[in-house]
């Protein structure tokens, strides 16, 4: 255990990663060797680059189950969406159709929306479960869409989403699938052709890899215009020139999962959601009943500003963040707790903790000591 993990407890995994050694090790051997070169140089050192990425595509492409050829790298998650939502929207300008979003999408796909359709698009509604509506999505998925965009695993409640029933309503009323894979990529085996998507985003920084690289898989036949104008690189689907540091990472990462596949033990998360009902009362938890990746416990914490109880923790050491998005200070409740029938100021109430492969023992005891001191405090 490294000094910085005795004096701090990071259970915000979902907002990003600790770098894994494996990383670490191929970032390092970057640095001291000096290697640089543009991918896009015809001479050694860019011959070097270029070898790097090209190995990162394939590891990347076995990891997820497609081909070399069908991989992008963007500069992360948000773009990957960007770049999926907008590219087909902008290729497909002269067609129409209309766009189906899930209710619980990140801001990167709800705000895209948006901005591509001036806000006339339609939501797949979720269960109070915090699961798809699969009922409702064959009524709102209609023979005028022509994209739905749905993420694998949601990163406020870690609740899985069934995506492959998805695709096969989408796919039998002539629709696209895009999915935002950013917090199922590390934490659950991703089979993209068993999945049936048709394009499919990820992000390093979520996985253990770097910040500012991501991926996104498009299924071969599939025209996305580019949404930036530049270069040739990246098949001139993604101009600019590539992050082979970053991509270097991803592709280690990905090469982890092939060589060992993934660990996605939940009894850490398990156990701890387990002590903490039992010792604080009046607390609950969001999607705690239906199938979720391992590492994400969503709790509400009956009457308890979570911003405060953020602030509060953070003081001791317990680094988590609020299950709500922040904007200009003024925190506002999140999209996919109030669509799972939380009230406002239940979803004002709601704490997320994130684990990742390297949390232990000593970081859920630790975090849920300190739980109960600080919320028998506030409600007193
Ligand atoms: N999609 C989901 C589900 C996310 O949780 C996030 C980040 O929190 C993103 C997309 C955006 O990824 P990035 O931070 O790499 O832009």
């Amino acid at each position: 255990m490294s000094d910085d993990k005795k004096l701090y407890v990071y259970l915000d995994s979902n907002s990003t990663t600790e770098l894994s050694q494996e990383v670490s090790g191929v970032i390092m051997d970057i640095v001291i060797n000096n290697i640089h070169g543009n991918p896009s140089s015809s001479h050694g050192y860019g011959i070097r680059s270029r070898a790097l990425v090209e190995a990162s595509r394939h590891s990347l492409a076995k990891a997820l189950g497609c081909l070399a050829d069908e991989i992008y790298f963007t500069g992360g998650g948000t773009e990957s969406n960007n770049l999926a939502l907008r590219g087909l929207f902008n290729s497909n300008v002269d067609t129409g159709g209309e766009l189906v979003i899930s209710a619980a999408e990140h801001s990167s796909v709800y705000n895209t929306a948006h901005s591509i359709t001036g806000g006339d698009f339609n939501l797949i509604p979720l269960l109070p479960d915090g699961n798809l509506d699969l009922d409702l999505a064959d009524k709102v998925i209609t023979e005028d869409t022509s994209l739905v965009s749905v993420m694998l695993a949601n990163n406020e409640t870690g609740v899985i989403f069934p995506v492959k029933e998805i695709v096969s309503l989408a796919h039998s009323k002539g629709a696209l699938v895009h999915c935002d894979a950013v917090q199922a990529f590390g934490k659950i085996p991703i089979d993209i052709k068993s999945l049936g998507v048709d394009l499919l985003s990820i992000s390093g920084h979520k996985a253990h890899a770097l910040t500012g690289v991501g991926a996104l898989y498009v299924r071969k036949g599939i025209k996305l215009h580019p949404i930036l104008t530049g270069g040739k690189q990246e098949s001139g689907v993604r101009p600019g020139t590539e992050n082979y540091i970053g991509i270097t990472s991803l592709g280690a990462v990905a090469s982890e999962i092939v060589n060992d596949g993934i660990n996605s033990s939940s009894g850490l998360r398990d156990a701890f959601e387990k002590a903490l009902v039992k010792k604080i009362p009046d607390i609950f938890i969001n999607g705690g009943k239906v199938a979720r990746v391992f590492n994400t416990t969503s709790v509400t914490f009956k009457g308890i500003h979570a911003s405060v109880l953020v602030d509060y923790l953070s003081e001791r050491g317990i680094f988590v963040s609020a299950g709500s998005a922040c904007s200009s200070n003024k925190p506002s409740p999140s999209r996919t707790l109030l669509a799972m029938g939380l009230s406002e100021n239940d979803a004002l109430s709601t704490i997320r903790f994130s684990f990742s492969k390297y949390s232990t023992p000593y970081d859920t005891s630790t975090a849920i000591d300190e739980c109960i001191k600080v919320v028998s405090s506030l409600r007193e």
